[in-house]
């Protein structure tokens, strides 16, 4: 079975990165029938926060996103100490008193000497008297997770394809702080394992976390899932903005954007597939295909969303839509107002259309005794609007915009609007000639 995760840190909200990396998740253990499980990695004890756990919740909810299973890491603790003490026992990780000076100083050093700044495993050259002689001076120890450097990284990225890692390369990662808590990197592995996740689907800036870990898994005794790494998400200008890395679900929602256009966008977005305002999940799961996803960044771009956003809105049933629609908004409310909206919000801007108040405009002479006509032509029936237009074309001899416009000026107070074949009705007849008289008498 597929078992997919997404597993993101409770340090902050989640921006439109890191939704397209759980929706993505969520779409790959679906489509296989699979279990898709949100892990909150939160090791960090003081950066994480219960407010973001729920905002995270939160935000899944809004985008449809169900979990079929949710863990923290901070309630698996002793998993990763039984890990650890398995990879001490091995050999496979070591302790290291460099202080964070220090370190910077050798990265420096080899920086300036055009040299990768890797670590020089200076730890390892330690005695155990010169070990004894640093604890003694009550120096804790970080740890690190010794890379096994004669055998060659390689995986077959679902997006990147062959991959292949030096691990000389590559510096042994601290996997444990001096306070005794856990950075990413190994419970992210742990719980891999425990979990039995099969497929790790994450962004690019991960790709090098992967060749580490794939170490981990096999000193772990397990087996790596199968990793893939999607090229990251970019403004339209073309490089990572700031701006992207705080726009969230709240942002979305409060600009109209319905969750539906928000997946529709971000299901296809630097794939091969064409990006469409696609509101139904199966259809976006049937096409979805990791095959498809290409290497370069992939653009998002505000004004495509809201294109998606008003087709989709377009779209909607009333019975959908129903419970967010203003008081006494029905079907044939729905239907006239529904081809003006580009966000469901806008809804009641319309409406008060229909129940009032208007604008009250100026209007000249000559169509304040045209609007008085108006008021009093008879006859409503079943589509009032022909019946009038049709009767004053006769009665005036106006047409086009001259018949129109004041019309609709003085019943909805604007120059545009829903088809006032639809609106007129809904006004109805008394309100309808009170808006007319108003607008001829003043
Ligand atoms: N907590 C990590 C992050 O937010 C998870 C990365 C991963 O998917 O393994 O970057």
């Amino acid at each position: 079975m597929t078992i997919t995760r997404f597993a993101p840190s409770p340090t902050g909200r989640l921006h439109v990165g890191n939704i397209r990396t759980a929706l993505h998740n969520w779409m790959l253990a679906k489509k296989a029938g699979g279990k898709f499980l949100l892990r909150i990695d939160d090791t960090d004890a003081e950066r994480s926060k219960a407010e973001y756990v729920d905002a995270i919740r939160a935000d899944l909810a809004w985008l449809g996103i169900e979990a079929d299973g949710e863990d923290r890491q901070s309630d698996r603790l002793d998993l990763y100490e039984a890990a650890f003490e398995k990879l001490n026992a091995a050999g496979r990780v070591y302790p290291a008193y460099e202080t964070a000076q220090e370190l910077e100083l050798k990265r420096k050093v080899l920086l300036g000497r055009g040299l990768p700044p890797i670590y020089d495993r200076g730890a390892l050259d330690l005695s155990n008297k010169e070990r004894a002689a640093k604890e003694a001076e009550g120096i804790q120890p970080h740890w690190r997770f010794k890379l096994d450097h004669d055998t060659p990284i390689t995986w077959v990225d679902g997006v990147r394809g062959p991959q292949k890692f030096d691990p000389d390369m590559l510096s042994d990662p601290v996997i444990r702080r001096a306070d005794g808590s856990w950075l990413y990197m190994l419970p992210s592995a742990v719980d891999d394992i425990d979990m039995s996740v099969t497929n790790v689907l994450r962004g690019e800036d991960h790709v090098s976390n992967t060749a580490v870990q794939i170490q981990m898994f096999t000193a772990l005794g397990a087996e790596p899932p199968s990793f893939a790494h999607e090229a990251l998400l970019v403004g339209r200008e073309g490089k990572l903005s700031k701006r992207l890395g705080s726009l969230g679900c709240d942002a979305f929602r409060e600009k109209g954007i319905e969750a539906a256009a928000l997946v529709a966008l971000l299901a296809r977005l630097g794939t091969s597939l064409p990006v469409e305002p696609i509101g139904e999940r199966e259809v976006l799961l049937e096409t979805f295909d990791l095959s498809t996803f290409g290497r370069a960044p992939a653009k998002f771009d505000d004004a495509e969303l809201e294109r998606i956003n008003t087709v989709l809105v377009h779209q909607m049933s009333f019975a959908d839509i129903a419970h967010r629609l203003p008081e006494g908004m029905d079907e044939a409310g729905w239907h006239a107002i529904q081809p003006n909206l580009s966000t469901v919000g806008e809804a009641s801007e319309w409406w008060r259309l229909v129940t009032g108040p208007i604008n009250r405009l100026e209007f000249s002479e000559e169509d304040r005794a045209y609007l008085a006509d108006a008021a009093k032509m008879p006859g409503w029936g079943e589509d009032p609007w022909h019946l009038l237009t049709k009767a004053l074309k006769q009665s005036t001899g106006r047409k086009g915009k001259a018949l129109f416009l004041p019309l609709r000026q003085a019943l909805t107070g604007m120059d545009h609007g829903p088809d006032m074949k639809e609106l007129l009705p809904l006004i109805g007849e008394a309100e309808a000639r009170a808006r007319l008289e108003r607008a001829a008498h003043g």
